[in-house]
């Protein structure tokens, strides 16, 4: 095995071990294994597909319509995605008490299904795997969604209840960051002595604000990415390895089974 991953599997270990309160802070990188793609990455969605703006969303059903049309053939690959090695040691990490929660930017689901409870979970930018009604927040499945779009013709439905736009249940560009959630973040980032970020490129305000937080009530602040980050300069420990095999590595070191 690699060397340089071997020593800094071996230091995060250490901070692991040493910490009573770890908070991992997830973003698209934990993912991409699952064959989920970094929208905001070059060739990503979001430079072929201009994002639609909330506030188009909301007045405009020819923009929901369009904004379905291509979630649906989105969710051809987020359907087939499982959790990867990543989510596996985060979900084993929680159970076995050395995670106290995960923060996530993703909207995938996946730690969830790698079983994460919920209330060890804030997810910042929602979750793209149902819908809600935007005026009365009634919770719809995507395959009523699909059947009613169908039904109408290829039409963004709308709440059968309140008559409302419904939408996916993700943050969209525009949208205001849920406050409840953002509050809880913040909390869980200033009550942590060590803050693992993960796959995030930390640029995302004000998500990005939350490692800092998080160094300035003392704690312990780790970068596992890929590229560098702007806060690679205050953390304790960078690390841009392959996160998957990353994780996989830091679980043996804590003797933590039933990852696979
Ligand atoms: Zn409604």
């Amino acid at each position: 095995m690699d060397a340089e991953l071997k020593t800094a599997a071996t230091d995060l270990a250490s901070l692991v071990r040493q910490s009573s309160r770890a908070l991992a802070f997830t973003g698209a990188g934990l993912s991409t294994e699952c064959g989920i793609p970094d929208f905001r990455s070059p060739g990503g969605l979001w430079t072929k597909n201009k994002p639609i703006p909330f506030e188009a969303f909301v007045s405009s059903r020819a923009a929901r319509t369009e904004a379905w049309r291509r979630k649906f053939v989105m969710d051809e690959s987020f359907k087939a995605a499982v959790p990867g090695r990543g989510h596996r040691a985060l979900a084993a990490m929680v159970r076995a008490g050395r995670l106290a929660g995960i923060v996530t930017q993703n909207i995938d689901n996946l730690h969830q299904v790698s079983g994460v409870p919920d209330d060890r979970l804030v997810e910042l930018h929602g979750n793209g795997t149902y819908a809600t009604c935007l005026d009365c927040a009634r919770r719809y499945e995507l395959t009523w969604v699909k059947a009613a779009f169908d039904a109408g013709g290829g039409a963004a439905p709308d709440c059968t209840a309140c008559g409302g736009p419904v939408k996916a249940a993700t943050i969209s560009f525009g949208q205001a960051m849920p406050e409840d959630k953002m509050r809880l973040a913040l909390d869980w980032s200033v009550e942590a002595d060590l803050f693992i970020a993960i796959g995030t490129s930390l640029v995302v305000h004000p998500a990005a604000g939350l490692p800092v937080a998080a160094k300035r009530s003392g704690a312990r602040l780790v970068i596992i990415n890929r590229e560098a980050t702007p806060l690679d300069e205050i953390a304790d420990l960078v690390i841009s390895a392959d996160i998957g095999t990353l994780l996989d590595q830091l679980m043996e070191h804590l003797a933590i089974a039933g990852v696979h």
